[in-house]
């Protein structure tokens, strides 16, 4: 595994000032002259790294402002060096109002000074942070030679998850489904070129037929049922992403009875994730401990695997140390004035008082 070590910054304090701002055109640009494949590949370094040093980081649970309508969040990490932070939202009823379910933004920061270093859109940064962190955790939980993925929602997350899985596990056909046969003709053409076998079903039941993994990325507010006991044989890997939300779960509760269960950060999971079902004590494996080998992922061919993936604030601090990597090699950022820095840091009424001489 490579090891990426976190970016030092050495600016002068005049240079400081100025901060990098990634926009959403930049963003994809930055992504496509990667290839958003190849991107997410390297994101999952970052990603993969960055679990391998738990202890590290200050954890805590994402804070959630809840409405009926969806949910805001903030996400705040550091790592003692850098701080970041995402601000997501997650509205399942956009979509039928012309708007996307998630969107996000997010800001890195020196600890020693506190002043930022980066700001990016994080809308679809998240949605490749996401399919980099399920593919991670597939690369220790799935059946080795995993060659098939169901993927139930083909919403915005969708081709970010087949193509992580391709590029990182090696997986040659996606079986996709959703209830809106618009969303899966929309997956199909996106990833027509893509080299996968791509197989349209009709049913959740139809695409998990013959699958190694089974991925659920669908948006509901309520406990849904995607998937029930009798369409999960043994040996999969399920990578659970929908149900990232109190009230919002995509799996009948049997299925976690029967799996071996994997998330990011139990007290954050327990409340959002599928495992809200389960009582508290219920036995977790936590992802960081299988990858900093303290812990064993997969251990037999029959055992079926749940990454029951909420989404943790590390995985976005590492996307966004991804990103301010790519910043000086791509020149795709532009510089905002966000910071008040008067030559006196004292005299900051000094300075407004001169710009309105000026
Ligand atoms: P989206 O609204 O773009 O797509 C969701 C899709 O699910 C839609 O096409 C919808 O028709 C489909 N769907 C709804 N109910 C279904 C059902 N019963 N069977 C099959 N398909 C169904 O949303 P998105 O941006 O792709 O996000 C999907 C989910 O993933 C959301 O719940 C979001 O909150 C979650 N998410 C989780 C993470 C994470 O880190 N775990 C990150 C990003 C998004």
């Amino acid at each position: 595994m490579k090891h990426t070590a976190t970016t030092s910054f050495n600016l002068a304090p005049s240079a400081l000032a100025m901060v990098p701002f990634v926009s959403v055109e930049n963003m994809m640009r930055i992504v496509n002259t990667l290839g958003p494949a190849n991107a997410m590949q390297q994101m999952s370094q970052y990603i993969e790294s960055d679990f391998a040093r738990w202890d590290q980081f200050d954890k805590t649970p994402r804070v959630a402002a809840h409405s009926r309508e969806g949910v805001i969040e903030l996400m705040p990490t550091s790592d003692g060096e850098t701080y970041g932070f995402k601000y997501v939202n997650g509205h399942p009823a956009n979509m039928a109002r012309g708007f996307q379910t998630v969107t996000a933004f997010g800001v890195l920061a020196r600890v020693d000074n506190g002043y930022p270093i980066l700001l990016s859109e994080m809308t679809v940064l998240t949605a490749l942070r996401t399919a980099a962190t399920s593919a991670v955790a597939a690369k220790y939980l799935a059946p080795p030679q995993s060659q098939t993925m169901a993927m139930i929602g083909n919403g915005a997350q969708c081709e970010f998850q087949a193509l992580a899985f391709q590029q990182i596990l090696g997986i040659n056909t996606v079986r996709l489904f959703d209830i809106d046969p618009a969303a899966t003709k929309k997956a199909a053409a996106n990833l027509a070129a893509s080299g996968l076998n791509i197989v349209t079903c009709t049913s959740s039941q139809d695409a998990v037929a013959g699958a190694d993994i089974i991925t659920t990325c669908t948006a509901d507010k309520q406990c849904a049922t995607i998937l029930t006991d009798n369409m999960i044989g043994s040996g999969v890997h399920i990578n659970a992403i929908g149900g990232d939300c109190p009230g919002k779960t995509e799996l009948h509760r049997d299925i976690l009875l029967r799996s071996d269960i994997f998330v990011e950060f139990p007290p954050q999971t327990r409340i959002e994730g599928e495992i809200q079902q389960l009582p508290e004590d219920h036995p977790v494996t936590e992802l960081w401990q299988v990858i900093a080998g303290k812990a064993q992922g997969r251990k037999s061919a029959d055992q079926i695997t749940l990454f029951d993936s909420v989404g943790f604030a590390t995985e976005d601090f590492s996307a966004l140390r991804f990103i301010h990597d790519q910043l000086a090699r791509t020149g795709h950022f532009v510089e905002l004035d966000m910071l008040a820095d008067p030559d006196d840091p004292r005299d900051l009424f000094g300075m407004v008082k001169r710009a309105q001489n000026a």
